[in-house]
């Protein structure tokens, strides 16, 4: 079969879904490529769509049958007559659990996958209980998506949350590779048990979140555990506090969480609620706290001048 992929959302960033096809129709003898207008036709033709903000492909897919899936149509509902709808449904078994074709984005040392689906907490802004469950479940052991690469991309929700969470940091400390939990830990549910095991595995930068601030004092003590049990130890890193505004906090409350976290040595780094329609002062505070040179040089939000940013 000639099977034709496209990233809706782009490049930027690897398509998982996309990659385990491809690895699974190459297993078939397949012909896999990057879908091309100029390609002729086309047998089969994935599209993923994993946010909802990027724009839908606006070309006409010269393919027998298009598969349509990923978060970002399912919630919107994706297609027309002509496409049989996808519907975010999981991948089969036998493509979900394939090691993913990294060659399709020319990517060398780095594993990218999720060890865990799900999150128990249900936040109003986000969609990965009605997607995922709300539950924190182990998908996949790591080997199943890392051979050897230097670096591991983690995209779990919420691994923390999980009741196999120290064999999977077990996993990743004997991996020895360099991690990055990209979606924000649950410092709510720190232990030192879970810090000590964290402050074994090999990570430049470490990320948090702090998205409500009622949670303010389960955070803060979940950081001090993380900085008493894991900061010191020698794999010494960045602590990022992902910091949700414009959602349900006033800007003083923001104020407050990223003064805070920067007195615990911890760095806010501002993550806009509806960016596009939000008020200036949040454009200008994110700018202020997420350049570190800026934030270094200008401890003060009020001495920030937004304009020589
Ligand atoms: S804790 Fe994180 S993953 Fe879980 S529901 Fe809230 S924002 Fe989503």
């Amino acid at each position: 079969m000639k099977i034709g992929l496209i990233d809706v959302d782009g490049h930027n960033y690897p398509n998982l879904a996309l990659m385990k096809l491809s690895a699974y129709h190459k297993t078939q003898g397949d012909n896999v490529e990057w879908y091309s207008v100029f390609g002729g036709q086309y047998d089969r033709v994935y599209m993923s769509k994993v946010f909802d903000f990027t724009p839908d492909y606006q070309y006409y897919v010269n393919a027998d049958e298009v598969v349509k899936g990923g978060t970002g149509y399912a919630l919107h509902g994706a297609g027309g007559d002509t496409y049989r709808q996808h519907d975010d449904k999981p991948l089969p078994d036998y493509i979900e659990h394939i090691m993913p074709d990294y060659t399709l984005y020319d990517i060398k040392n780095t594993a990218y996958g999720f060890l865990t689906r799900g999150c128990p907490r249900g936040c109003d802004f986000c969609i990965v209980g009605k997607k995922e469950g709300k539950k924190s479940v182990k998908v996949a052991e790591l080997r199943e998506f890392w051979n050897g690469q230097r670096n591991i991309v983690l995209n779990d929700p919420n691994i923390l949350a999980c009741n196999e969470r120290e064999d999977l940091l077990l996993q990743l400390i004997e991996s020895k590779a360099n991690v990055d939990f990209n979606q924000g830990l649950d410092a709510r549910l720190m232990t030192p048990d879970t810090a000590r095991l964290l402050g074994e595995i090999k990570i430049k930068e470490i990320h948090f979140a702090w998205d409500r601030y009622p949670d303010k004092d389960k955070v803060l003590q979940g950081l001090q555990i993380y900085a008493t049990f894991a900061r010191k130890k020698p794999h010494t890193h960045i602590a990022i506090v992902y910091t949700l505004v414009n959602y349900d906090t006033t800007f003083e409350q923001d104020l407050e969480r990223i003064y805070t976290l920067r007195d615990m040595g911890y760095w806010a780094y501002v993550m806009i609620y509806d960016k596009k329609h939000c008020a200036k002062q949040y454009r200008h505070l994110a700018r202020w706290c997420n350049n570190r040179i800026i934030f270094a040089k200008c401890p003060d939000f009020k001495d920030y001048n937004h304009k020589l940013g």
